[in-house]
């Protein structure tokens, strides 16, 4: 599966070369403070008014998903519960129904918005396995088009990639208004 190692190499540059970068990383810590205040998913949950910012595309009642800012691939979501939790053990049934239901929702308005040719979805659990944030799990949702696999090689400048990402943001909000996405 040369394919897949290639795709998956660049992000871990991107997100390296991105620290200390990230608009999160020089804010004060909520007054609350606990193990969720180094956590960019709790820090978005719990900063509604900056979601263009944090590139937060929905919210849920109990999940929230995030376009990331140093993707695989154009388009790359990611779904996380609204509880700080590292795996899916801590997640209760209705909890895990509402991440798959944004799978789905997520692929929907993918399809609509840039017209993937497939995707890859996943997780990742613990560093070791090249979890960015193991604290917090949440699933990659990654579109895929035919001949994609050097994409990221080529064009793995953050600056070019952070411009895309807001100007995507909007588009997939538009969509989304559109379509009444999320239907769940
Ligand atoms: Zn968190």
């Amino acid at each position: 599966m040369t394919e897949r190692n290639n795709l998956w190499a660049p992000w871990r540059m991107n997100y390296i070369t991105g620290l200390g970068t990230e608009p999160n990383s020089g804010k004060k810590a909520d007054s609350k403070s606990n193990e969720t205040s180094d956590c960019f998913i709790c820090h978005n949950l719990s900063h509604p008014k900056n979601d263009d910012e944090n590139l937060v595309l929905w919210r849920t009642e109990l999940s929230i998903v995030i376009l990331n800012r140093y993707p695989y691939n154009n388009g790359h979501l990611l779904i996380a519960p609204a509880k700080h939790i590292p795996d899916l053990d801590k997640a209760d049934s209705e909890e895990m129904l509402d991440m798959m239901k944004l799978i789905r929702e997520s692929q929907k308005v993918l399809s609509l918005t840039i017209k993937p040719h497939g995707f890859n979805v996943g997780m990742n659990f613990s560093r070791c396995a090249g979890a960015g944030l193991p604290g917090h799990m949440h699933i990659h949702v990654v579109p895929r088009w035919s001949g994609d696999t050097n994409f990221m090689s080529v064009c793995a400048d953050t600056k070019v990639i952070s411009q895309s990402l807001t100007e995507l943001l909007e588009l997939l909000k538009k969509v989304s208004k559109e379509n009444n996405l999320p239907a769940l």
